[in-house]
């Protein structure tokens, strides 16, 4: 079982930002932000190495990259925000169904990279 296989199924709850047959988008339960959206591709990859690794992930990236626009329409992110991707433990990942986060609606204060 996968929490986001589940919301992704509608198994679990989520707060639906945009939705096409490739990508899910959905608030994140915990906001960092004041806008703070998860996309993920409905089908299953663990992360972003597991996408790299074949044709399918890859157009899988190709439709998280098509649904950035729709999110930031979605949310009114058109002043700026960041994409972010944790990829294994070190970075933090604690879902593994990769996932993407939107986080903006804000002036970010501080610069990691
Ligand atoms: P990461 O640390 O990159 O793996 O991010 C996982 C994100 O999923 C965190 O920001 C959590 O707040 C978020 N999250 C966990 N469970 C849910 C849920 N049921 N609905 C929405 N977001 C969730
Ligand atoms: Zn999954």
């Amino acid at each position: 079982m996968c929490l986001f296989c589940d919301i992704v199924a509608g198994k679990i709850p989520s707060t639906k930002v945009f939705e096409n047959d490739k990508v899910l988008a959905f608030k994140d339960i915990n906001p960092q932000m004041p806008i703070h959206v998860l996309i993920v591709p409905k089908k299953h990859f663990d992360d972003i190495l597991d996408m790299a690794a074949s044709d399918e992930g890859k157009e899988a990236l190709g439709d998280v990259l098509e649904a950035i626009p729709e999110v930031v329409k979605a949310t009114g992110a058109d002043e700026g925000f960041r994409v972010i991707n944790n990829c294994k433990e070190y970075a933090g990942q604690t879902v593994m169904h990769v996932h993407f986060h939107i986080l903006g609606g804000k002036k970010f204060t501080e610069h990691i990279v």
